[in-house]
């Protein structure tokens, strides 16, 4: 009985007043009238589309943020003293409070006497916006810090006193922070309601516990999406996933040598993995463009971020068959910062997509959530049409067409820059109904538009 459902007067890839039936977990039939004696939706003439994957999340990080202070947004140091003193306020005293999204053009790099100052009676912890630095207060460096020496994550200053900062060290920090794992459910609702039907997670952090967790949601119902995890280390595949990429993390200001990347690469392949390597700069793409080209690239190599990738790089992609995946709504979300701080030279190399997909280099989507919006809609009209959040735009000519944007995520887990998964007899009915036909959707891309989402069959998600 598993996934039986005929869904009614539907739009297919073109065709309107079709049915489809599902049965399964996959879809059986397609055509007109379909004999029906299961449960019915009615369609009402909608695009019915494959679900969208987002290829590139961090998911326990993006479940945390659910329950922190969010701090994107804020303005200037009084409005940052503001959000963290409200937050505080509702808090037991020595309680942790986390604050994400943080950007030193708000108030400048923290250190552990100005965060004392913004919450003096708990431990604060305050992410960077790029995920990659942590600022503690006095009580919260209290807390981790023992009696032995730290570890190389942890700033110090010239006179060996821990400044506060704690530089990559998510895996560190968080063995030191007792806390009860974040609920996955509302986000798995959050990905339903966008037609989110299956993710891709890129933590380097995951590990055996971590997948365990995941794996426990998604049997649970609670992350009811189909589930590719990477890791930086060994993982096995649970029951609902299956296992990605080896994640490579690279760091601007510890860069590893090449014949480390290369041994990591080659450990990569002893497992019967692929590789995806995080390159935000130029230098980082350097350095992973000369490691493939020595260890040999594979189809299913990836690229993550591809954040400033110079003309030159192009045909390098291409040669070794790499795969980019990219984050369209960044240039929407950090796209005024963008246009002050990145050199004029650089801004047209930023967060290309038309210009890949032209040269033959395959192109995926992904919001890396909890860094960007997880909701892909305004991320694909941010793809076409290269806007900022301020009206100011990057890179016009990287833009493509809607239905283009669209199919960065309809790729699948194992080639997600290659065809678009159809909406075809056979096909897992993995499937995102939206409330109109396509052309329409296409026009203003939009979750609202999103009206079910199910997921091998069954409906996870659907608009009132
Ligand atoms: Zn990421």
């Amino acid at each position: 009985m598993s996934g039986r459902l005929t869904l009614r007067n539907v739009e297919v890839e073109g065709v309107g007043g079709l049915d489809v039936r599902l049965d399964g977990g996959r879809i059986a039939e397609i055509g007109r009238r379909l004999g029906g004696g299961g449960p019915e939706l009615d369609g009402a003439g909608g695009a019915l589309i494959s679900g969208l994957i987002d290829h590139h999340v961090h998911l326990l990080a993006l479940a945390a943020q659910a329950d922190s202070v969010a701090l994107d947004g804020v303005r200037d140091a009084a409005d940052l003293a503001w959000r963290i003193g409200a937050a505080a306020a509702g808090r037991s005293p020595g309680a942790w409070l986390r604050a994400t999204g943080y950007h030193e053009g708000v108030a400048g790099v923290l250190g552990a006497a100005d965060l004392d100052r913004l919450a003096p009676r708990h431990a604060l912890r305050v992410q960077h916006r790029t995920g990659a630095l942590w600022m503690l207060n006095s009580l919260a460096l209290g807390q981790v810090l023992g009696t032995e020496a730290p570890p190389a994550c942890v700033e110090l200053d010239a006179v060996g006193t821990p400044t506060g900062r704690i530089w990559r060290g998510d895996d560190w920090l968080c063995g030191r922070i007792a806390a009860a794992p974040p609920p996955l459910a509302p986000i798995g609702h959050a990905f339903a309601a966008c037609g989110v039907t299956g993710l891709a997670d890129a933590s380097v952090t995951t590990d055996a516990e971590a997948a365990a967790l995941l794996a426990a949601a998604h049997q649970a119902g609670d992350l009811p999406q189909r589930l590719m995890l990477m890791s930086a280390g060994e993982l096995t595949a649970q029951l609902g996933m299956t296992v990605g990429p080896v994640k490579v993390l690279l760091d601007e200001h510890d860069l590893p040598d090449l014949d480390g990347l290369i041994g990591r690469i080659a450990m990569a392949r002893r497992w019967g993995r692929r590789v995806a390597v995080h390159c935000v700069t130029a230098v980082e793409l350097a350095v992973s463009l000369a490691a493939f080209e020595t260890a040999g690239a594979e189809p299913g190599d990836r690229i993550e971020h591809g954040g400033v990738i110079p003309p030159a790089a192009i045909g390098a992609l291409k040669a070794l068959g790499l795969t980019v995946v990219t984050q369209p709504g960044f240039v929407f979300e950090r796209g005024d910062r963008y246009l002050a701080e990145v050199a004029a030279d650089e801004q047209d190399s930023l967060y290309r997509i038309a210009s890949l997909i032209r040269a033959g280099v395959p192109v995926a989507a992904s919001s890396d959530a909890p860094y960007s919006s997880p909701d892909p809609w305004p991320a694909i009209r941010a793809a076409t049409a290269r806007r900022t959040r301020g009206g100011g735009t990057i890179g016009t000519w990287e833009g493509v067409a809607a239905a283009q944007a669209l199919s960065l995520w309809l790729g699948g887990f194992a080639d997600p820059g290659g065809p678009s998964r159809r909406v075809t007899a056979g096909a897992p009915a993995d499937l995102c109904l939206l409330a109109g036909p396509f052309a329409e959707a296409l026009a203003d891309p939009d979750a609202e538009r999103v009206a079910a989402t199910l997921i091998g069959g069954e409906v996870v998600f659907e608009r009132a």
